[in-house]
């Protein structure tokens, strides 16, 4: 894929890394913690996290994977048709909508991404998690995806905050005390992912009940509104940047110490 610099970011580790860590934690710490893993609701708890996870970890490298959409090689708008829905004019100057880095015509909604270095159909963002574009061919899965992240960081949560409040005796456990604060900084982590992760949905939904995409809900608003939208858009992801690479970095150290010792 031309002007993707690959698969093995920083970003795409980090999320890997986060459902590996969020999925440990609530398989092999809370569930055994609450209701254990040798009773019936325990084993369906698990089994179903499990299927959960599974589901995020398939819908996410789909949406890494697939092409978000090319412009059909000579595409060329209908200009003798100025009914046609093909044929789109910019909203300044009135001149077809021309890419002069990709030397051809756009249709309708497609836009050039810098990070990718060529244009995507019915473009709604790049996205630096999946390293792509979301556009007209990976939309629908990306939006799975969420909305699968979604349901389990707050499944993950109720499952923390159960195991955290209620535990099965200690000599019925299988691991030690120690970690109910495992449990407990993985509910930490999670809380403010889980809510970014909603927000995420639910812009998503609106923007879709409006046939929007995301460069057209911003574009479409006033700059204050959109000035705000930007800022806390940004101030999410240097956020969860930042919350990842720590835990990126807390992770590499252990391994390396391990290694070590
Ligand atoms: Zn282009
Ligand atoms: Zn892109």
């Amino acid at each position: 894929m031309a002007g993707r610099p690959g698969y093995l970011t920083l970003p795409i580790f980090s999320a890997l890394a986060a459902i590996g860590y969020v999925y440990y934690t609530a398989v092999f710490l809370a569930v055994p913690r609450w209701l254990g893993l040798a009773t019936a609701a325990g084993v369906a708890n698990a089994a179903a996290f499990t299927a959960l996870a599974a589901a995020c970890l398939a819908t996410y490298a789909v949406a890494v994977r697939r092409d978000p959409g090319r412009v059909p090689p000579g595409f060329v708008p209908d200009v003798e048709d100025a009914e046609s829905t093909v044929h789109e004019i910019k909203r300044k100057g009135g001149d077809l909508r021309y890419c002069q880095k990709c030397c051809h015509y756009k249709p309708p909604r497609a836009h050039h991404c810098r990070v990718c270095k060529r244009c995507v159909l019915k473009m709604d963002h790049h996205c630096i998690w999946i390293n792509n574009c979301v556009g007209h061919e990976n939309y629908k899965i990306f939006l799975v995806f969420v909305l699968y992240a979604v349901v389990a960081s707050f499944y993950a949560l109720i499952l923390i905050i159960g195991s955290v409040l209620h535990s099965v005796p200690k000599d019925e456990q299988s691991g030690s005390d120690s970690s109910r604060s495992s449990i407990i900084i993985c509910g930490v982590i999670l809380s403010p992912l889980a809510l970014a992760l909603a927000v995420l949905l639910g812009w998503h939904i609106y923007l879709i009940l409006q046939n929007k995409t995301t460069i057209e809900g911003l574009e479409r608003c006033g700059w204050q509104k959109r000035v705000e939208i930007s800022i806390i858009i940004h101030m999410t992801l240097v956020s969860m940047r930042i919350l990842f690479q720590f835990w990126g970095l807390t992770y590499s150290a252990g391994f390396a110490l391990y290694r070590i010792l």
